[in-house]
């Protein structure tokens, strides 16, 4: 990028909106994504709609690339930087506009932090479930376009279930309009929903409506220790079996177990296999059946310890611990390859035993974790990405991992999005109608292919050179 085009950049944002210096450019060259990186030509912070039109029309007349961008914890490699790009970073963004306790939605914008948001709701009795364990460093923004999960998942579902309207700068510059406070709304196709989960590959979200739920009143926490994986993944099938949806059911293998004690020293037992954190919320007594019956079926599958949080804060302490899951384990070795392999609920204790065996068969150290009701696991690979032969094997391992999920009926990602680390893996799943489609979208919304090239099923050849060459 010229300094001529810089010029024009810093005149559109302000020169206090606009960074290019080599360190900043170092900075955010990555997200949260291991392996993956690459410098931008600048940083941007745009203050208004009307700046990042302008910038989004220049690129176009220019020939750049726009990567958005909103705290940079992506997971796939969605806010990566791309060649010859500009980084447009939403975190100025951060107010949220409305509350609206009549119609139970919320209006923010993009930047807004997920965990404030909640507690912000929360004053008003009202309650937005999507809890993704980075929540109090992730936008709402970064969540809207890789439609994320959480810890609650299971009985509340996802993003897309809560998002009632955008706004979006598209890649001619124009603003679009989707949705609005209408609990229903079938007036054309479904814009709303086709943005959610586009990983800022389709334009800009500059707003977004939430819809809201009545915050539960009653929650009960209970946490099982097990010394036979196999045994903590049949509770999970046995619990759903039975009709109960608790809000919470997550997983944690050994390595994850011992990595979590050594970070947070909560008293986790070192030498179960597995443990599951499961909460059952709701009103009244309901609750207290529910965690009975749950406890019923723990102690069938041979949970060797059963435990009640005592009270919310005991609670609080260990919903904490395992949102440090990633970060705990991230503290073992230099290079963490953090994945989220998804399969039908009652193919778990399958996929369970295909990343043992990925961990055996490629000799490496592998924790697992993740939202065990979903069927959505979190294989992490401990590695050291200055090791190629260690690297090389991690990514047959992944490639192992995938294929077995494919086969069981799953999915390569259950949250976390496509991005760059998967793209290779999507045909997989959508198979080439599928991309075909996906592609064809694109072209039309964004024919110079300036916003996030190379993301998700983008093979374009100016956006391939800074993959790993065993990821292309
Ligand atoms: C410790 C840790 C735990 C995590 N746990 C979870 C979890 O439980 N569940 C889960 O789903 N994810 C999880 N993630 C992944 C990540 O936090 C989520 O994907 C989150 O939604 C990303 O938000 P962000 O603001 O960091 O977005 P970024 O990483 O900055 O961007 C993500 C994608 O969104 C696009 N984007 C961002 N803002 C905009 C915008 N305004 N307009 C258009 N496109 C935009 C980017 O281009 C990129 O493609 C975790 C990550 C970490 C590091």
């Amino acid at each position: 990028m010229n300094q001529s085009v810089k010029d024009k950049l810093k005149k559109i944002v302000g020169s206090q909106n606009f960074l290019d210096s080599e360190e900043d450019k170092k900075v955010y060259s990555y997200d949260a994504t291991a392996l993956l990186n690459q410098k931008p030509e600048a940083i941007i912070f745009p203050d208004d709609e009307e700046q990042i039109s302008q910038v989004v029309k220049l690129a176009n007349s220019e020939s750049f690339n726009i990567v958005p961008r909103g705290s940079g914890t992506g997971l796939s490699g969605g806010a990566v930087p791309v060649e010859n790009c500009v980084l447009l970073v939403m975190t100025k963004w951060n107010k949220i506009l409305e509350i609206d306790t009549k119609n139970h939605t919320a209006t923010v914008q993009p930047g807004v932090i997920t965990a404030r948001f909640q507690q912000e709701v929360e004053k008003h009795g009202l309650f937005y479930p999507p809890d993704p364990g980075s929540m109090n460093i992730c936008t709402l923004g970064g969540n809207v376009a890789n439609n994320a999960g959480g810890l609650r998942g299971l009985k509340y579902g996802v993003t897309k279930n809560y998002v009632l309207g955008s706004e979006m700068i598209l890649p001619n510059g124009d603003l679009l309009k989707t949705g609005g406070k209408n609990m229903k709304d079938v007036a054309g196709y479904n814009l709303k929903d086709f943005i959610v989960g586009s990983e800022g590959t389709l334009g800009i979200i500059t707003k977004i409506i939430f819809k809201l739920v009545p915050k539960p009143t009653d929650s009960i926490t209970i946490l099982a220790y097990f010394d036979k994986l196999l045994d903590s993944a049949n509770s999970v099938a046995g619990i759903i079996e039975k009709n109960i949806i608790p809000c919470m059911m997550e997983f944690l293998d050994h390595t994850t177990i011992n990595c979590i004690e050594d970070y947070t020293h909560v008293g986790l037992p070192r030498n179960s296999e597995a443990i599951l954190l499961i909460e059952v919320d709701g009103r009244g007594s309901a609750v207290a059946d529910d965690a009975r019956i749950i406890k019923e079926i723990l102690s069938k599958n041979n949970a060797s310890t059963i435990k009640v949080a005592s009270d919310p804060q005991e609670a609080l302490n260990l919903k904490t611990a395992r949102r440090s899951a990633f970060s705990a384990l991230a503290r073992r070795r230099p290079t963490t390859i953090l994945e989220d392999a998804t399969v039908p609920r009652s193919e778990l204790p399958v996929m369970i035993e295909k990343i043992t065996e990925a961990s055996r068969k490629f000799n490496l150290t592998f924790g697992d974790f993740g939202h065990a009701g979903d069927g959505n696991l979190h294989p992490t690979c401990l590695t050291d990405e200055r090791d190629k032969d260690e690297i090389t094997r991690a990514h047959k391992a992944f490639d192992f991992i995938f294929n077995e999920a494919i086969n069981l009926g799953g999915t390569i990602t259950g949250e976390h999005g496509t991005g760059l680390a998967k793209k290779q893996f999507l045909e997989g799943v959508a198979g080439i109608p599928g991309i075909n489609m996906m592609r064809q979208i694109k072209s039309v919304i964004d024919p110079n292919n300036i916003i996030n090239p190379g993301k998700v099923f983008d093979i374009s050849p100016k956006c391939e050179s800074y993959l790993p060459t065993d990821r292309k």
